[in-house]
This record gives structure tokens, sequence and C-alpha cells, in this order.
């Protein structure tokens, strides 16, 4: 293990940026919208209490259908097409991040989502 072992990662498995500040991510953001012409959003990691960016959009290749859950963050919840799939995620995430996730329905039946215990 790396001495650094709480660098997050997106749904890609990519690790992601992480900024100290929220002016940090600001610029961030400005950056990506002038290189790649896309709009990103600022929020607060619960778990490295950094700051990383996710798209505005709601683009997501886990399913194509979305719901209107959102997690604490105030960002768009991962939405799994099934139970099995969003389980795989779950133990994939929890042995990254060293936290312990669930997996439970979403509320709009939709699919499922994950929690942290
Ligand atoms: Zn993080
Ligand atoms: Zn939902």
């Amino acid at each position: 293990m790396s001495f650094k072992s709480d660098t997050c990662v997106d749904r890609n498995n990519k690790p992601l940026t992480s900024y100290s500040s929220k002016s940090e991510a600001d610029d961030g953001i400005r950056y990506i919208k002038d290189t790649y012409r896309k709009d990103m959003v600022l929020y607060k990691c619960s778990s490295c209490s950094y700051y990383h960016l996710a798209p505005a959009g709601r683009h997501t290749p886990l399913a194509e259908k979305r719901c209107s859950c959102f997690d604490r963050n105030g960002s768009g919840k991962d939405l799994y097409s099934s139970k099995a799939s969003a389980e795989m995620r779950a133990k994939i995430l929890s042995a990254e991040n060293h936290i312990k996730l669930t997996v439970y329905k979403c509320p709009e039946e939709r699919g499922y989502h994950l929690s942290k215990a």
C-alpha cells in the first residue's frame, strides 16, 4: 500500500483530483471548462474531506434510468440497475476506501443505491 491510501476514485476507478479548498476547486472547474468545454461541479468528499469535481450533467454510465435521490453532498446518487451490480460495486468501494457500504432499494424503485453503514 502506498503512503497516501485515502485517494478517492471515480466510477471508472480513476483517481479523483483532490482540492484542499473551495477556491482551488473553482479554479479546477474553470480550467476544465476552458480546456475541455465540460461543466463540472464541486462537492466536499465525505471520505477524504477534500473537494472533488464531478460532471455537472447527470450523465452516468451506471444506469439508463435515473431517480431523483441525492446524497448528503447534494449530488445525484449512483443508481445501479441490479442488486448484484450494486453489491459488486459496494465490495470494490469498501475495499478501496475502507468504508462499509450497504445496498438498499431506491425509494423511487428505479434500482439500487449504496449507502454508508
Ligand atoms: Zn474523497
Ligand atoms: Zn433513488
